[in-house]
């Protein structure tokens, strides 16, 4: 693996405008202005790739977020609710003409926030601007339906029916760090096209690309209250949301685990729940599957963010008749992966988000070792102070072990071979797990690819490809996945009410 773990930030080049983003205060956003948290607290955010404090930032608690629900109630009931569909959209417009211009210094931000790639980070950035266009369009086309009146009333009168659009309300989105930015955005821009306002709580590992985001909806013109950004822990503020009995609705994106305390808090007020977790996504490779395009995507599946991915192919299925050679490949790819500092262009690698997460991953691969795994290449963390861990990847691995069934969230692949060319048994294979958010199947058969994938139980299965997700594609999870789905128009829908009305005439 090539090792460009130079990363400390004395040695890396940023911009002037990130330097003064990342020295000026980070406060809350509540009711359209940037204040302190009621208790004064703040903590400190760390570049993964150095342990070192890139900024102090504020947090709130429960009294933060009780004054950010009614800066947001007074809001949805206030100016808000009086613009159209299409004064909506022409701000969402100009949130993403906002974030075009700032690319780079978004770009930086999260870079140095979560640690990942330049290149993604980049890509992610453009993806959001592309959002705000993309739901704003959508905001435009909230329609209702007419359709047949009851029987009891046309009966005896003429009728009308027919359905309204509105939005749900106060919604409370926490997000967690693994994409901060687009995570947050899948929420933000459908729930403001919606026409809800928001009380929004990022993750605490990664505060800061949602502030400027707060900044950039500011200067874009959205009125006071509608955008209120809390960061603080999930514990505190966000718990805070999701038992709140002014909330309308929560959409949380984050662990399995924490899915379920948001569900058993927003049972107070029977708020809605939308929820995107984790997983452990199998991607499973047939006899005839191109095997240069094979070794490129199953490494990736696994690696991308390090494999702090939410979708990332982490049980590898490898059929029989090319599972050495493949696996060689798969090797060989991954030991040329360069390993540094996001900021450097050539990175492909970088660190992990903490030192707590780095040591539950560096604990899965001891497990992986001690359930009788082969460690055909990797598993060290790097010296240094950053929390860059070697991609790693397991062979004869068998379904019953911790490191195939447990989500790691870091870089490790499993690989089990299979013999079998019954697609039924092929699938209950990759359908072996509690969780159903992505897949993939890899095979020039397309018969073979359409009746795999019409076996395998997740809401977002890719031929030839892997987590080709998309802001006009739904996504979301089977099982413990999750509930609902974000992107495309599913994701607007997801904060929009139907109402339906009948007139006796
Ligand atoms: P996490 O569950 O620890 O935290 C997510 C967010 O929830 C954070 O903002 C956190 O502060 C908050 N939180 C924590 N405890 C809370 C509580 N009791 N009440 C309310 N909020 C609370 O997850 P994470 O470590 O930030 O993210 C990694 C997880 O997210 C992985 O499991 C990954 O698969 C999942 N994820 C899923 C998707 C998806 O679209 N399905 C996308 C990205 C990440």
């Amino acid at each position: 693996m090539q090792n460009m773990n130079n990363s400390s930030i004395k040695n890396i080049t940023i911009s002037t405008a990130t330097k003064q983003f990342l020295t000026q205060p980070h406060k809350l956003l509540i009711n359209g202005v940037w204040v302190d948290g009621v208790e004064g607290k703040t903590i400190e955010t760390r570049d993964p790739a150095s342990n070192e404090v890139i900024a102090r930032v504020a947090i709130g608690g429960s009294k933060d977020i009780d004054n950010a629900v009614i800066a947001a109630r007074k809001a949805f009931e206030g100016p808000w609710s009086k613009l159209t569909n299409f004064e909506r959209a022409k701000l969402l417009s100009r949130i993403a003409r906002l974030i075009e211009s700032n690319t780079d210094l978004l770009t930086e931000i999260e870079v140095l926030d979560n640690g990942m790639p330049t290149n993604i980070a980049r890509l992610t950035i453009q993806n959001i601007a592309e959002m705000f266009d993309y739901y704003g369009a959508a905001a435009q086309r909230i329609e209702g339906t007419t359709t047949t009146p009851p029987r009891h009333i046309t009966d005896h009168a003429e009728a009308l029916t027919y359905t309204l659009r509105e939005p749900i309300g106060v919604a409370g989105l926490i997000v967690p760090w693994n994409v901060p930015a687009s995570t947050a955005v899948l929420k933000l821009a459908p729930a403001l096209a919606a026409g809800c306002t928001v009380v929004m709580k990022p993750s605490e590992e990664t505060p800061l690309s949602a502030l400027l985001l707060g900044q950039l909806c500011l200067e874009a013109g959205i009125p006071a209250g509608v955008v209120n950004i809390v960061n603080g822990y999930g514990s505190e503020a966000g718990s805070a949301i999701s038992e709140h009995a002014d909330v309308d609705k929560v959409s949380f994106t984050g662990s399995t685990q924490t899915g379920r305390k948001i569900i058993c808090a927003a049972t107070g007020n029977l708020k809605k729940v939308a929820l995107e977790l984790g997983g452990k996504s199998p991607v499973v490779v047939m006899p005839d599957a191109d095997l240069d395009l094979a070794t490129v995507g199953i490494a990736m599946a696994t690696f991308f963010l390090q494999g702090q991915n939410c979708m990332a192919g982490t049980r590898i299925f490898i059929h029989d008749a090319i599972h050495d050679e493949l696996v060689q490949r798969v090797k060989l790819f991954t030991e040329q992966l360069v390993i540094g500092h996001g900021i450097n262009p050539a990175t492909m690698i970088g660190p992990l988000i903490s030192e707590k997460h780095c040591e539950k991953v560096l604990k899965y691969i001891e497990i992986g070792v001690n359930e009788g795994a082969t460690m055909l290449t990797g598993g060290k963390k790097l010296e240094g102070d950053g929390y860059f861990v070697q991609p790693t990847i397991f062979t004869d691995c068998t379904a019953q072990m911790r490191i195939v069934k447990e989500e790691i969230f870091g870089p490790v692949m499993t690989v089990q071979r299979f013999s079998s060319l019954d697609l039924d048994e092929i699938a209950r294979m990759a359908n072996d797990t509690i969780y159903g958010l992505s897949g993939s199947v890899w095979t020039q058969n397309l018969s073979i690819a359409h009746s795999l994938v019409a076996r395998i139980r997740a809401g977002h299965v890719s031929i030839n490809c892997h987590g080709a997700v998309g802001t006009n594609i739904p996504f979301g999870g089977y099982a413990q996945s999750g509930w609902g789905r974000e992107f495309g128009q599913e994701g607007l829908d997801a904060y929009l009410e139907t109402k339906a009305v009948t007139a006796q005439l």
